[in-house]
């Protein structure tokens, strides 16, 4: 019988997809796509990462470029803090290491938003390093392997034992996207297809007649759902945007002010009484524009939308904070939510009339 990794890898060399970064020796180019590739979709960030490479080629062309521009680039892939931390990686990468990424464990763990997920991928993948990854689909894949019974997350001591034992020395990248492909591909997520598997000998829970038992399923708590209101805040032609602070949810990107509604009688109460507490305008609602849905990984949110007038404008709080005035040409410069986004759809369709 020929061993675990000759099994996988010659699979993998005749079953892999064509991908944009599959092949890639650049390690900037390997290290963004698994970036982008962090709880995404490959379907999804296929776009992103070819629009992505066309406006920046290279690290320093990542390090020179602004935090604004960069996650423009990043509007609707999500999880923005990923952006934030890869620019400053890769501004450090320039500065510190002479424009080399580092291979060296130590220091390339250090970099902002590197984990031990992103480390092992790029150091096995780029530099030949005999590091095993452990992503949701390689701990799925093992917890059937090795017929492991507890919830997947507290597997992880033993799926690297036994994967340090399994990687082909001579061949680590490789061995790693095989695995990391067979989760993709065979043994899925509802339904491994065992009969397309090229390890069956060695897996104890396709021996075991129930494969799909592992990992165990834990339930997850239903995902909570906020009611908003934003503003439209207008001032000749032009309406109001902020930016958000860099350590919040969706940090870096602009906005149209708004709240969190906690009584659904009086949004528009609610919106003129927050406005002013936290930005200092006196405005007044006139008119609604409408009503948008959008779920987020951990949270949905219906977002009600208002034209509002502007009253008074000299008790603008907290100058430090980014904001600006815009015309609706001004939305390209500026990356946005995806919900203020549908918002800007529905204003678009009305003409942007108040
Ligand atoms: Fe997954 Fe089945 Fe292969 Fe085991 S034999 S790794 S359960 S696809």
């Amino acid at each position: 019988m020929s061993d675990f990794p000759t099994l996988l890898i010659n699979w993998y060399r005749k079953n892999k997809r064509l991908l944009p970064w599959r092949g890639e020796k650049d390690p900037y180019k390997i290290w963004l796509s698994e970036v982008m590739l962090q709880q995404t979709q490959v379907e999804t960030v296929i776009p992103f990462y070819k629009n992505w490479i066309q406006r920046f080629p290279d690290i320093s062309s990542v390090a020179e470029a602004s935090q604004d521009e960069v996650l423009k680039y990043w509007e609707g892939l999500g999880y923005y803090s990923r952006c934030r931390n890869f620019h400053r990686a890769c501004q450090i990468v320039i500065n510190n290491y002479d424009g080399k990424i580092p291979n060296q464990l130590e220091d390339f763990r250090k970099l902002p938003g590197v984990g031990d997920y992103t480390a092992a991928a790029v150091l096995s993948f780029a530099f030949g390093k005999s590091t095993p990854v452990i992503d949701g689909n390689v701990s799925r894949v093992m917890s059937r392997l090795v017929k492991f019974s507890e919830p997947v997350e507290k597997g992880r001591t033993v799926f690297r034992k036994q994967l340090e034992e399994w990687i082909d020395p001579e061949n680590p990248g490789e061995f790693n996207q095989a695995i990391m492909e067979l989760g993709s591909l065979v043994c899925l997520r509802n339904q491994p297809h065992c009969i397309k598997c090229p390890v069956t000998d060695f897996c104890v829970g396709f021996k075991s007649g129930s494969p799909e038992k592992y990992p165990r399923k834990v339930s997850r708590s239903p995902i909570p759902h906020k009611t908003m209101a934003a503003a439209v805040i207008w001032n000749n032609s032009k309406f109001f945007i902020q930016k958000r602070p860099s350590n919040s949810l969706l940090g870096g990107l602009w906005e149209l002010p708004g709240v969190e509604v906690t009584n659904k009688k009086s949004k528009e109460h609610q919106l003129v009484k927050d406005i002013k507490k936290c930005i200092g305008f006196e405005i007044q609602p006139v008119n609604k524009i409408g009503t948008v849905q959008h779920a987020y990984s951990h949270f949905k949110v219906t977002l009600h939308g208002y034209h509002c007038r502007l009253i008074n404008n000299n008790l603008l709080k907290n100058p430090t904070k980014k904001h600006g005035w815009i015309s609706s040409d001004g939305i390209s410069h500026y990356p946005f939510p995806r919900v203020n986004h549908k918002l800007f759809e529905i204003l678009q369709e009305q003409n942007w009339e108040q």
